[in-house]
């Protein structure tokens, strides 16, 4: 199968000084590169009677809806503020500097789905962390955790819970 990894590209100094960017965008121009993340994220999951996915906005829409296609689950957006119409629940978390904020559709599910949480990057783990508490919030069965790329270095990890599993298609 074709090596995605290697479409993965370093962006020095993006979104600002002293961060190194792990970029994907041209790993999803390439079909079969796209095809073969997408196969490793979903893979591990395919006997795990998914539900729904709840993708985190943006790049998680971009990978969570065809992992949600090929696990035969529905998808669910995680959104920054003031984008999902009609109730919503909002969930805080920490940033390196300030905080910032996830939301969810209050009827996005039914409690008791059993859902897959999707985002390209695990690094500090905040983002992940807040989405499994909004899932949780709903009433979800937070099944597991699927990031195409953890920055292993930054330890997000901790921030995740052992009841269920996280797993990334790429450790750096
Ligand atoms: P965390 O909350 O784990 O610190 O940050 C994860 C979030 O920030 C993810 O939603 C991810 O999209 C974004 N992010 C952080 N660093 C990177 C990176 O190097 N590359 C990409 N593509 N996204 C990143």
């Amino acid at each position: 199968m074709t090596d995605w990894t290697r479409l993965i590209r370093d962006v020095p100094g993006f979104p600002k000084p002293g961060i190194v960017f792990k970029d994907i965008m041209p790993m999803l121009a390439d079909a079969q590169a796209f095809a073969a993340a997408i196969e490793a994220l979903a893979a591990p999951w395919r006997e795990a009677r998914i539900d729904a996915v709840l993708c985190i906005e943006a790049r998680g829409f971009l990978l969570g809806a065809p992992v949600a296609r090929a696990l035969g689950a529905g998808m669910v957006p995680v959104r920054k503020p003031g984008k999902l119409p009609g109730a919503v629940i909002e969930q805080r978390y920490a940033l390196e500097y300030g905080e910032d904020a996830l939301q969810v559709q209050a009827d996005a599910l039914p409690p008791g789905t059993r859902v897959l949480l999707v985002d390209d990057v695990l690094a500090t783990g905040g983002t992940l962390a807040a989405t499994r508490l909004l899932a949780e919030r709903l009433q979800a069965d937070v099944v597991g955790a699927a990031v195409l790329i953890e920055l292993g270095f930054l330890a997000g990890r901790a921030r995740w819970h052992d009841a269920a599993p996280l797993r990334a298609a790429l450790t750096l």
